[in-house]
């Protein structure tokens, strides 16, 4: 590989016209280098966030076709000391990344599904709807969070909690191995039985370890569903939410519910009965029959009158319309806590903050009930943190001159819930950028200990950062 006499740009080094021009005859994907045009998409855009507020300016950007392209942009990243980032579908993007290699893995999107062994090989790259629809032709599911829209990799290394949470646990729990390029550039398959340690930090410790480019995934003997959300009028937001969080204390473990509070625009992708309210939605899953479904669902139905009843037998390949996140990129900022407990004064308090008479400036607040099949960990561990917590809170605002706002009233959610809050969250709920304040709240010590040592062993000089 030619030396390389770096130029510097205003924030980074940017590696030497040489030594990219080496590095593209080295790989057989794509290499874009930040400032160059060639009519196609320029770096940032190749990687661009899902969320319209975070624009990444990358040095090079490797768009691989293949895990040798992945080895070879390790290898360029370590001889010219870079960093390296990975871009799937840029959900989880929250800050921007303005140096370095990112890798970008559509390329090795793929999905082969062994009806007989149950198990998805899954490419790096590939969205949750891929997986869902190949399992969904032989009668199985994966085990998938509320968007399919959603990259498997990213998601299911921060442990992954779904719709489902309640009854099929977290999504990691269902891994069977990962294959990774190392900061060496080494391509190594982890396990339970092969290089454990890094298997166990892949199941929930979400980076600074390496790139998957491949993972599998146990999948579920479950071809449909009984789910779907229940929507209430602005009249009912208080009822229901105090009836909900009193009913999840006995909730019985298959059954899995969310509430979200919406204020919807007046806006014509809206449906006509929902424009422009401020409504309640209840999600409802239950991997059952229809006749237990109901049964389970009729308290919550008794809550109020509903504007609208979506919950039905649904196919697995709809799981996405249970929460019905929306699929279009846009200018989202996004925050999380998780609580240990729910009760009425926390109710209370919620809707003072986020509810319709508030000056929120989120567009969603969600409460997610966790527990069940959550709370047990694998055979051998698992890095994943949030399995102690009893909810997962939510927030997700998209009106951009309202940001200092929501980055305000997140920050004062980390005082006022400070009674209710858990012990530990999850870092795929976590709000960025992530500091070490941060991502202290979404291990227990003694995990965050154990990954950072198990991080040291496998990635000694820092290749892939983790946090901002
Ligand atoms: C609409 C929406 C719904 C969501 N729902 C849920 C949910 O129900 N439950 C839940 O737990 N989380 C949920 N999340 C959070 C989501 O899991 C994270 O944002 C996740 O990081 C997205 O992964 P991605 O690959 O799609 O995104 P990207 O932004 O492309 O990647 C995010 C990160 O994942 C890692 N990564 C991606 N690919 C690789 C790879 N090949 N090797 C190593 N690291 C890699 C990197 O750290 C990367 O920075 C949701 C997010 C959104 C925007």
């Amino acid at each position: 590989m030619p030396e390389s006499t770096p130029t510097e740009t205003a924030t980074t080094t940017t590696p030497s016209p040489d030594a990219v021009a080496d590095l593209r005859t080295r790989v057989t994907g794509v290499v874009l280098v930040r400032g160059e045009a060639d009519g196609g998409p320029s770096a940032a855009e190749a990687v661009a966030a899902h969320s319209t507020l975070v624009v990444h300016d990358p040095a090079v950007v490797v768009v691989a076709d293949t895990e040798a392209d992945v080895v070879e942009a390790v290898r360029f990243a370590s001889a010219h000391d870079l960093p390296v980032r990975l871009h799937a579908t840029g959900h989880g993007a929250a800050w921007p990344v303005t140096d370095g290699v990112v890798v970008a893995t559509e390329g090795l999107a793929g999905v082969e599904v062994d009806p007989a062994t149950r198990v998805a090989r899954i490419g790096a790259g590939t969205r949750w709807q891929a997986v869902v629809d190949a399992a969904g032709e032989h009668g199985l599911a994966p085990v998938t969070g509320s968007s399919t829209h959603v990259g498997v990799v990213g998601y299911t290394l921060g442990g992954g909690f779904g719709p489902l949470v309640r009854s099929h646990g977290l999504t990691t729990d269902w891994v069977r191995g990962f294959r990774v390029v190392l900061a060496d550039g080494s391509v190594v398959d982890t396990d339970a039985g092969s290089e454990p340690d890094l298997f166990w930090a892949l199941r929930g410790g979400k980076g600074g370890l390496g790139v998957v480019t491949r993972l599998d995934l146990e999948l579920a003997p479950l071809a449909s569903l009984y789910a779907g959300s229940l929507t209430f009028d602005v009249e009912h937001v208080e009822d229901v939410f105090r009836g909900w969080a009193a009913w999840t204390a006995t909730a019985p473990d298959d059954v899995s519910t969310s509430v979200v509070l919406l204020a919807l625009p007046d806006l014509p992708f809206i449906p006509e009965p929902l424009r422009g309210k401020n409504v309640l939605t209840l999600r409802f899953a239950f991997p059952g029959d229809a006749a237990e479904g109901e049964r389970l669902a009729a308290p919550l139905r008794a809550l109020a009158p509903a504007l609208a009843d979506t919950i039905t037998t649904i196919p697995t390949t709809a799981v996405a319309s249970i929460h019905a996140d929306p699929e279009d990129a846009g200018p989202s900022w996004v925050s999380g806590a998780a609580l240990r407990t729910l009760d009425d004064a926390f109710v209370a308090r919620f809707l003072a903050e986020y509810g319709p008479s508030s000056s929120s400036p989120f567009l969603a607040a969600e409460v997610r009930h966790l527990g069940g099949a959550a709370t047990r960990d694998v055979e051998g561990g698992s890095a994943a943190g949030g399995r102690t917590a009893g909810y997962l809170l939510g927030l997700v605002g998209v009106n951009p001159p309202r940001v200092p706002d929501m980055v305000a009233s997140a920050a004062a959610l980390a005082q006022w819930s400070a009674p209710w809050a858990a012990t530990e969250t999850n870092v795929n709920f976590l709000p960025g950028p992530w500091t070490d304040e941060t991502l202290s709240r979404a291990w227990s010590p003694e995990t965050a200990a154990r990954l950072r040592s198990v991080r040291a062993a496998y990635d000694p000089a820092g290749r892939f950062p983790f946090g901002s």
